[in-house]
């Protein structure tokens, strides 16, 4: 199947995650809803559908919110907890990214709501290169015909694709 599609903010979200859950999601494979176990269900329903909040389309994502302060603008990202922060933090970049691209300055903030805590992001010399590494990748992913084969990671249990993925194994 070729996937032509453009990077969006979960995108990169899942590539922090698993490669192969990446590929499944950007194909369209619809893991088990039923699954009870979902933690990051939320993050699958972002794939298909708006989550009825306000957010702000910035054509390959949804921005939770973004405020200015005096004459700083705020893109403000919210996850329930800080367990995938690297997900979070590069999601969020992207989206810091794409504004940079179309000439708008804007500094990020994470905001986890359960530990209750908040963390700035901002582009660096450095992370923009990983963010473009990643991208470059994600884009490799894209095409492959069949997925990556799965690695047992300590997210398996909680996701979506387990079954799929690890059917028949312990
Ligand atoms: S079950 Fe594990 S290997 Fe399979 S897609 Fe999910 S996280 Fe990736």
């Amino acid at each position: 199947m070729d996937v032509v599609m453009e990077i969006t903010g979960t995108d990169i979200w899942y590539y922090y995650i698993c490669k192969r859950e990446l590929w499944l999601m950007m194909h369209k494979i619809i893991p088990d809803q039923e699954d009870e176990n979902v933690e990051i269900g939320r993050f699958i329903t972002d794939y298909y559908s708006d989550r009825g909040k306000k957010e702000v389309d910035i054509g390959s994502g949804k921005i939770d919110r973004i405020k200015k302060v005096g004459d700083r603008l705020i893109v403000q990202e919210i996850k329930k907890s800080s367990r995938f922060k690297k997900s979070s933090y590069f999601q969020l970049l992207f989206y810091l990214y794409q504004l940079n691209k179309m000439g708008i300055t804007a500094t990020g903030e994470l905001l986890f709501s359960e530990e209750k805590t908040k963390e700035t992001v901002e582009l660096t010399g450095s992370n923009v290169y990983e963010l473009e590494e990643a991208i470059e990748d994600i884009t490799k992913y894209a095409k492959l015909s069949i997925p990556p084969p799965p690695k047992k990671i300590k997210y398996c249990n909680k996701c979506a694709y387990r079954e799929y993925c690890w059917a028949g194994e312990d």
